[in-house]
């Protein structure tokens, strides 16, 4: 007999949820979070969409330690002495079920482990699996955690994008440097009725999201973020490793400049960093997904690559709770008929099939290729609307020019053939 009925690898997003479910149905479960604590290794941008996880704790909002409810969003063109902005809000960001928050993952990872931890899953911190065990037929049936082997009858892997387990469960080759990213991220302290001043929010218990593409990564694939939490700013840059490797410019450097603009630069002044982190962030979308389960074995979140950068929307935590919740649900299921074979868990695939988490991996499926390849977003574009702007709004006694003979001579410098092939490909991909 094993030790439990299901292992959990991994207390981030996907984990404990993963962990609450079986908890929940009665079974044993063990959770092994290499971190010291949850959350200690765990960064994001970050704004959680609230939908999946009200589907956990739907009142989720009133006892999690969220920061600001997110009813403003804004998207800038950046270019390096412009900066183009997207401003909107709306009440349907405030509906039940369509709200958003921003985190910080020390304490929302903390917070999920309780839930699971009350529900009667244990936990082990501060150890790293390196390997999973498998029996004489190949079915995964437990996992090697320093000279400990533990067995239990469905181990589910919710460790993250940089799984050294997810090649031992399922057939998944090394992913390629096209389909990573690299995110490194600053948190600044700040009084809180600053920060809602300066970001034009109603209350200190609202906040903005705002994405940058353009100069935040020097022209090259990926972009900036900025969330506000309640007593601090989250401020990062998001590039494609590919991009990265192949440019001049270190990612650190791009921090540092994008701060230093002058619009990012008035955002944190007097803040104190408190915080600096990076990760990777999945980026390859369905085509770089492995299997999502094996014999014995399943992944969800980010560990199977359940992240989604359409340039005007980030999303990971969403899928990854999403994710765990069927997975831990599946494994219920698994268990209970007792067979947790590729075939008995087959079940997992079928319910993120039937909901938005794989519908929205395969509607965005060239969304990754495009983006990747979309290289005027990142330059061209910002400079252009930076132009524009600067045509209509700069008066300097000269006499001035229609806005479409700006607009003509701005559209030229790109070629009306990119223009048209550019909006096309947006409009099949994204
Ligand atoms: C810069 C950046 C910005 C982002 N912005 C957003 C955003 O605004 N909104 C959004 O929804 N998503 C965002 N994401 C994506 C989001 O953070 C992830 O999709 C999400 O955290 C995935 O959750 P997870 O549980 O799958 O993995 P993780 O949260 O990464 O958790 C994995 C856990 O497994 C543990 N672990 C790893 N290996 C082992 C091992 N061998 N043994 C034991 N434990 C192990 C880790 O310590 C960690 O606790 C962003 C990501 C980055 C990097």
């Amino acid at each position: 007999m094993a030790d439990f009925d299901a292992i959990i690898v991994g207390s981030g997003c996907a984990g404990p949820i993963a962990a609450y479910e079986l908890a929940k149905a009665g079974k044993t479960v063990l959770v092994v979070e290499r971190g010291n604590f949850a959350g200690a290794k765990n960064m994001t941008g970050g704004r959680i969409y609230a939908h999946s996880i009200k589907k956990v704790f739907p009142n989720f909002e009133e006892e999690a330690p969220v920061e600001r409810r997110i009813t403003r969003e804004r998207i800038s063109l950046m270019a390096p002495d412009s900066n183009f902005t997207f401003d909107f809000t709306s009440n349907q960001m405030e509906v039940e079920g369509q709200d958003s928050y921003s985190v910080l993952r020390g304490p929302f990872d903390q917070w999920l482990a309780s839930k699971a931890e009350e529900a009667g899953a244990e936990y082990i911190y501060g150890i790293g699996v390196q390997q999973l065990v498998k029996d004489e037929s190949g079915k995964v049936c437990g996992i090697r955690a320093e000279d400990d082997e533990i067995t239990a009858e469905v181990t589910i892997l919710c460790d993250g994008v940089n799984s050294v387990l997810a090649h031992q469960a399922v057939d998944f080759s090394q992913l390629s440097t096209s389909q990573v990213a690299v995110g490194i991220k600053q948190v600044f302290a700040l009084p809180a009725d600053v920060i809602t001043n300066r970001v034009l929010a109603a209350s200190d218990t609202e906040g903005t999201s705002w994405l940058f593409a353009g100069d935040a990564t020097k022209g090259l694939f990926g972009g900036g973020f900025m969330y506000t939490n309640r007593n601090s700013i989250s401020l990062g840059i998001v590039a494609g490793i590919e991009a990265v490797a192949s440019g001049i410019y270190p990612i650190s450097q791009m921090m540092e400049d994008f701060k230093a603009h002058p619009d990012i630069a008035a955002l944190i002044k007097g803040g104190e960093m408190v915080e600096h982190s990076g990760h990777m962030v999945p980026e390859g979308g369905l085509n770089s997904m492995p299997p999502l389960v094996g014999d014995g074995v399943m992944l969800a979140g980010d560990s199977a690559m359940m992240c989604v950068n359409l340039g005007y929307v980030v999303r990971g935590m969403d899928y990854a709770i999403a994710a765990g919740q069927m997975a831990g649900q599946a494994a219920v299921r698994a268990i209970d008929k007792g067979d947790t074979s590729v075939t008995g868990l087959q079940c997992y695939v079928d319910m993120l099939k039937d909901s938005f988490v794989l519908k929205d991996f395969e509607k965005f499926s060239n969304a990754p290729t495009f983006m990747g390849g979309f290289n005027r977003m990142f330059e061209a574009y910002p400079t252009m609307i930076g132009n524009i702007m600067n045509g209509m709004f700069v008066i300097d006694g000269q006499p001035i020019c229609h806005v479409r003979d700006i607009v003509k001579t701005e559209m030229k410098e790109i070629g009306v053939f990119n223009l048209l092939k550019d909006a096309r490909g947006a409009l099949k991909a994204l």
